[in-house]
């Protein structure tokens, strides 16, 4: 809880600096430039060729274009804008990677970096093995074409392209995020045999490619739908630290546990997005640093008897938010099912699109209907008080400092969700339930 007593409003501006700064360059700088400092590139039609600096190779596959502004191998699956790219061939961090870029000689410190990539850390050999495994995997997918399997996958499930509704481009993988592709053949280990998948990249923030989410499909005349074996999805590699991106990064952007619910959540909110993979990976992985704004898109869950286990997506949606929302606009989001009901973002989308939406659930407020903000975890603020006030009457102090911390979380809640009008008094309640706990922590030290 140390960590987040600094100035919001005051981290909320550097980020936004940032995030100009980031922006500007990424529009200014011609990618085959930057790259061209250090790799030979050749031009061919609106893109250029030459070997990936990223892995050992003698053919050219990686290839950069200026005007969609990224650079992509298509041998080890490296994708980055001119920032990444610098980030990784210079094992910068995001920051001294802007300003490297920045600097009038950055260019031309970067041409006098080393020729070889960083040696990568010794791998155990199954590791290596399950690598290699994966790149020959996603090297073997196929782009998306209009009303291909993977296309239709995901219409059937009520999903549009993000290029229809602004992200992306419809002339490339069908207007679907480039990071999702076709496998024709795709093994199955436990059912031994080969069928139809999407193959997913999980890749850091900075475009290093580390693990793949396979989903098997199975295609009839009438619809494509997943396979239904015993297990339709399948991870390859450890996919800590990384998320599927569903479209490039933005200063606003939101994130969902799966690749359909977070599809659907930014077809719903009109907003770029990835998708975390894991209620894990929702919880701990960090934001890419140029977001400002940030909508945890989470999953309702079945409630559950063990009521620790029930809404286990919102919570790991809000553990999330209070590490990494510092200094961000951030907010909660989950489905507003019917009654009763729980599910995702996307079985809001196939029940209005077959007609099952109850006509009471309107939008409001600008919101698109089927949606609401998360309340907190049941944490009632008077039962709170009630509480720490008994706790420390007993001198029991380590009561006290529990639900002084419960106490924070909860003002760190309503902190995230205030509006601009709230803002202030918000930030006052919960600085002064930081500072609460604080003083119950060095109590017990002491
Ligand atoms: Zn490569």
């Amino acid at each position: 809880m140390i960590g987040m007593r600094t100035d919001p409003q005051a981290q909320a501006f550097a980020r936004e600096q940032l995030s100009r700064r980031a922006n500007l360059l990424r529009e200014r700088l011609r990618m085959s430039e930057v790259v061209g400092r250090v790799v030979t590139l050749k031009r061919q039609g609106a893109e250029w060729f030459g070997l990936c600096p990223f892995h050992n190779e003698s053919t050219a596959s990686f290839t950069v274009n200026d005007r969609k502004r990224f650079c992509h191998c298509f041998g080890c699956g490296f994708h980055a804008d001119a920032i990444g790219f610098v980030m990784a061939r210079q094992g910068l961090g995001f920051v001294e990677a802007l300003e490297l870029l920045e600097a009038e000689n950055g260019l031309r410190h970067l041409q006098a970096a080393r020729p070889a990539p960083p040696a990568p850390k010794v791998e155990q050999r199954e590791d290596a093995g399950k690598r290699e495994a994966m790149l020959r995997i996603w090297n073997a997918t196929v782009d998306l074409r209009p009303g291909s399997p993977g296309d239709r996958y995901y219409r059937d499930r009520g999903l549009l392209p993000p290029a229809e509704y602004g992200f992306g481009d419809a002339s490339v993988n069908a207007g679907w995020p480039i990071d999702l592709r076709f496998h024709a053949e795709l093994w199955h280990g436990l059912e031994k045999r080969a069928m139809p998948g999407m193959v997913a990249a999980f890749r850091r923030h900075d475009g290093t490619l580390v693990a793949i989410h396979r989903t098997y499909l199975k295609a009839t005349g009438v619809s494509v739908t997943k396979a239904g074996t015993e297990r339709d999805k399948a991870m390859l590699c450890d996919c800590k630290g990384a998320v599927i991106r569903l479209a490039d990064y933005a200063d606003a952007m939101l994130g969902g546990e799966g690749i359909e619910t977070t599809l659907a959540a930014m077809q719903l909110f009109k907003r770029p997005g990835f998708a975390f993979g894991s209620r894990a990976n929702m919880a701990a992985v960090d934001l890419p640093l140029q977001v400002s704004d940030f909508i945890y898109a989470a999953d309702r869950n079945k409630s559950h008897s063990d009521p620790k286990r029930s809404r286990v997506g919102e919570r790991a949606a809000w553990q999330g938010a209070k590490t990494f929302g510092q200094g961000r606009k951030i907010s909660v989001q989950v489905p507003r099912l019917p009654a009763g009901m729980t599910g995702d973002f996307n079985d809001v989308l196939l029940m209005k699109r077959r007609g099952e939406w109850p006509s009471s659930a309107k939008a409001s407020e600008g919101k698109p209907s089927g949606v609401s903000k998360a309340a907190p975890a049941p944490t009632a603020k008077v039962a709170l008080q009630v509480l720490r006030r008994s706790a420390e009457d007993k001198r029991d102090l380590r009561a006290a400092l529990r639900a002084a911390k419960a106490e924070e979380e909860a003002a760190f809640e309503a902190y995230c969700r205030a509006t601009p009008r709230e803002i202030e008094a918000a930030t006052r309640t919960w600085k002064s339930a930081c500072a609460r706990t604080e003083s119950l922590l060095q109590r017990s030290i002491a």
